[in-house]
């Protein structure tokens, strides 16, 4: 038996042997787990892990929208080839966070774990963790130029290759992955608001090649316990815009519809390490502007 075939086998099994049409919203439908997998064989290998079919088909659904948080379902964004060179000196009045020498400006848990050499900064890919500034920002311009490590044997799973990401406040992921030929639920790859917005393009570039972001992060504005000005991100990835101004629903929470809880106005920017040994994320020229 085809190992999707016994998934979905598993799956009915688990669902009491349902009807498609009786499928709780919240479970797999086997009979469309099965067609997806049909229509995208590359997907196989993955989808047949019943917790990540679960995930990218029977997530919460979003605010507002047709789509489920991690929705497999989703459009793919359109692919973009872009040779633009995005690496230069930083404006006269930017602040440097990485400029090739060492991490003084940062700190977390397990800063330890990151580590500087020929003038790279590398998460080690050992434990789950994030870099922090020691520095607090609300409204921010971010310059980050990043790396995935070239994997002769990538993970069956796309999210465990090379997954990093951009934290605004700690809280608000742009997401980094290596997402250079391959597809993974639209709202969590390279240039998503991750589990919220799928980037107008995938304008990623392949393992070993530098690539970089520009970010605008607005923060979001609270009364009392409401939000009453959501956050806001525009991302330019390799020069493509990939986000264009969206309002995010909330913070940003792996397999569910994130929400906000009140925050001071600045809190410090974090990057991701997503502990992964097989992947480790290289960063450099890493700045930001105050806005
Ligand atoms: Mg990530």
């Amino acid at each position: 038996m085809r190992s999707w075939m016994m998934a979905a086998a598993l799956l009915a099994g688990s669902a009491g042997l349902a009807l498609a049409q009786d499928t709780p919203a919240d479970q797999v439908d086997p009979k469309e787990l099965a067609q997806i997998i049909a229509a995208h064989p590359s997907w196989e290998t993955w989808l047949s892990d019943p917790a990540l079919a679960k995930l990218t088909l029977a997530g919460p659904k979003m605010p507002d929208s047709q789509w489920r948080a991690d929705d497999i379902r989703r459009p793919q964004p359109p692919v973009v080839h872009t040779g633009t060179e995005c690496s230069g000196p930083p404006p006269a009045d930017a602040e440097a966070l990485f400029d090739g020498h060492d991490i003084s400006k940062w700190t977390g848990d397990h800063a330890g774990e990151w580590t500087v050499k020929d003038g790279v900064l590398t998460s080690g890919g050992r434990v789950y963790n994030f870099l922090k500034t020691r520095a607090a920002y609300g409204d921010i311009q971010i310059h980050l130029e990043f790396r995935e490590p070239a994997q002769p044997n990538p993970p069956v799973n796309p999210q465990r290759r090379g997954n990093s990401g951009v934290f605004p406040m700690g809280l608000y992921e742009i997401q980094i992955l290596d997402s250079f030929g391959v597809e993974t639920y639209p709202d969590g790859t390279l240039g998503a608001i991750y589990s919220q917005n799928p980037p107008l393009a995938n304008a990623a570039r392949p393992p070993g090649a530098w690539q970089c972001y520009d970010i605008v992060f607005h923060a979001p504005h609270f009364d009392g316990d409401k939000v009453i000005q959501p956050a806001r991100m525009t991302a330019l990835l390799n020069g493509v815009l990939v986000q264009d101004n969206f309002p995010l629903i909330g913070a940003t929470v792996h397999g569910a519809v994130g929400h906000y809880t009140p925050h001071p106005d600045e809190l410090p920017l974090a990057i991701q390490d997503h502990g992964n040994p097989e992947s480790q994320v290289s960063f450099r020229n890493i700045w930001v502007r105050r806005l």
